[in-house]
């Protein structure tokens, strides 16, 4: 199998967390998820989880400096070193560098990054969907649903423009079937 150093991109809503459940065992690598990280702080009322809260049920991003100190903290553990699959980071150009630098310093790189395609509407209606389903609090109230739509634009989507001239975005059309959409996603590893 080729290389397994793998970011999982995509709007809110785009099925990362339940594509990332199925890829992890196919790929046999952590799943390292910062919106599940951010939740478990949430619930145990860590510092971080206080400071993650204020900003994620607005819909915001929590800070970058916040964010990448967490995530450095995880890649610096052994069990990534034969491959991780990052579901909802990098979120900002920022975050992206960030990463880069923190992957050259442990002496590797990004293989892939699979961007799951979804449209807005698409992703207004999946998040409905997903309240009524999870209780989340973000999904629950349209207007923060908004927020973390534009928040995606403004900020998480530039991080494919960084990406694109690297020649590792691999797009993946986001509309079907878990399992359609799976095969899709297994392709990149062929
Ligand atoms: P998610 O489950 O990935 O949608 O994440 C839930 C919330 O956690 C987001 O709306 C943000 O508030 C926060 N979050 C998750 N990942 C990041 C990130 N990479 N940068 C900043 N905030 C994040």
């Amino acid at each position: 199998m080729s290389s397994k150093n793998v970011v999982l991109f995509g709007p809110p809503g785009a099925g990362k967390g339940t594509q990332a459940a199925k890829l992890k065992e196919y790929l046999d690598v952590p799943h390292i998820s910062t919106g599940d990280m951010f939740r478990d702080n949430i619930k145990n009322q860590t510092e971080l989880g206080k400071t993650a809260q204020s900003y994620s049920s607005q819909g915001k991003l929590v800070p970058d400096e916040v964010t990448i100190a967490m995530v450095k903290d995880r890649l610096g553990r052994d069990d990534v070193k034969d491959g991780f699959l990052l579901d909802g980071f990098p979120r900002s150009v920022p975050q992206a560098e960030a990463l880069e630098k923190i992957l050259a310093e442990l002496s590797t790189q990004l293989d892939h990054v699979i961007n799951i395609a979804v449209d807005d509407e698409e992703v207004r209606s999946r998040l409905a969907k997903r309240a009524s389903i999870e209780g989340r609090a973000d999904d629950a109230d349209p207007a923060i649903i908004q927020n973390r739509i534009d928040t995606y634009k403004s900020q998480s989507e530039p991080c494919l423009d960084y990406y694109r001239p690297k020649n590792n975005v691999r797009d993946i059309d986001g509309i079907g079937s878990v399992d359609e959409i799976f095969v899709r996603i297994k392709k990149v590893f062929e």
